[in-house]
């Protein structure tokens, strides 16, 4: 049994007032509650940050889209302006969880869910994240499921959510704010690469909050994206390697502007401009697309049960790439049955 007082917040100074005192902030619970039961996450207060007002989704004066941490991630994936402008980020919402999951879990909950890592939730085994110096039980354990890119001698995790691969392609950007103030972070710096602190998933400071995910304007990738998601189950699986891909192509065929990047691959979405840089200006064609995908796997290494997934991201990549250019396919209208909100 492990004791803990919770606090509905109203106000977000409020929440921030709790978070101070040490209270870690609880939105759709979806990963938290698991962690609490499991002994793996011990927070002394919750303070419920759902009764905030940030749940809105609302169109910004850049050309984006402001979307509120609380919004659930069923209604951000069903929204008119994401299928419209963000499809990339509508299939791959969709791509995780469950439609259950989806209608609870919320857009900075999504951003801040733990590894799925075996050992993390496994309290009998050492682990530098879950207890810093106790040491990494994956490393010379059962690594199928672990990092290939930017992992550390201290921590091969990888993040586990399909959402953020395609924020980190969008080049989102978060608003965070504290009893100190309030700041912006790009996307693909929020989320940290292991080191040897690898007890920290992002450069959030203690007791900050998420408000909002800013997406710049997109609609020039809408036409031509992909997210492809390969996993061991056809659905309610996390992802053994994911790719999301936008291209910005000429009537001529030749790219203008790509984006890539990888999920389930490191610690953090993954993404290498130099990779996306071998696309623009070039023909969109398997043999560059093959060029893109080496240097977006520049440096990969197996871990022995996981070195499959350097040809499978390799091949995941050209194929994501061939799949936008053919046009972006909407699975939110196969989906549209798994509504409830
Ligand atoms: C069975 C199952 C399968 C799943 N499959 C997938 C999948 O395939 N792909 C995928 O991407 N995800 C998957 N998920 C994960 C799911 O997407 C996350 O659990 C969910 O997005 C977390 O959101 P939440 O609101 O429930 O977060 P919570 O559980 O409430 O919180 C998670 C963390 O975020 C913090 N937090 C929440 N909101 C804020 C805020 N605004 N500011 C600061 N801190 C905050 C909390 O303190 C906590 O540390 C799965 C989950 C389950 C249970
Ligand atoms: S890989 Fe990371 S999360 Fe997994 S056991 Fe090692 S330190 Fe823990």
């Amino acid at each position: 049994m492990n004791p803990f007082s919770y606090f509905s917040a109203v106000d977000p100074a409020e929440a921030l007032a709790h978070a101070d005192q040490g209270a870690r902030f609880i939105a759709g619970g979806t990963n938290l509650l698991d962690l609490m039961k499991e002994g793996v996450m011990r927070p002394k207060a919750l303070a419920d940050v759902n009764g905030l007002p940030f749940s809105e989704i609302a169109p910004v004066a850049s050309g984006g889209l402001l979307l509120g941490a609380m919004a659930r991630n069923a209604a951000t994936a069903y929204h008119p302006l994401v299928r419209r402008d963000y499809p990339l980020l509508t299939a791959a919402i969709l791509a995780g969880a469950s439609p259950q999951i989806r209608n609870m879990a919320s857009n900075g909950g999504n951003l801040l869910q733990r590894t799925r890592c075996y050992y993390f939730y496994d309290l009998g085994t050492p682990c530098n994240k879950r207890e810093p110096g106790s040491g990494c039980s994956a490393i010379g354990g059962l690594t199928r499921q672990q990092a290939i890119l930017g992992a550390s001698q201290h921590c091969i995790a990888v993040h586990p959510s399909d959402m953020c691969v395609a924020l980190a392609a969008l080049g989102a950007v978060v608003h965070l704010r504290s009893a100190n103030g309030e700041r912006q972070v790009a996307f693909t710096d929020f989320h940290r690469l292991p080191d040897d602190r690898p007890e920290l998933d992002t450069i959030m400071q203690p007791g900050e909050l998420i408000t909002h995910i800013e997406l710049p304007p997109a609609a020039q990738f809408a036409e031509h994206s992909c997210y492809l998601k390969l996993r061991d189950r056809a659905s309610y699986a996390f992802a053994l390697v994911s790719v999301a891909t936008m291209l910005d192509l000429g009537a001529d065929g030749v790219v203008r502007e790509a984006r890539l990047a990888l999920g389930g691959v490191a610690h953090k979405p993954w993404r290498v401009p130099e990779a996306e840089a071998l696309l623009a200006g070039h023909a969109a064609d398997a043999e560059r697309f093959a060029l893109a995908a080496d240097a977006l796997l520049e440096g990969a290494r197996g871990q022995g049960h996981n070195d499959f997934k350097i040809p499978l991201a390799r091949r995941a990549i050209v194929r994501a790439l061939e799949r936008a250019v053919e046009g972006t396919h909407d699975n939110s209208r196969s989906e549209e049955r798994d509504r409830s909100d």
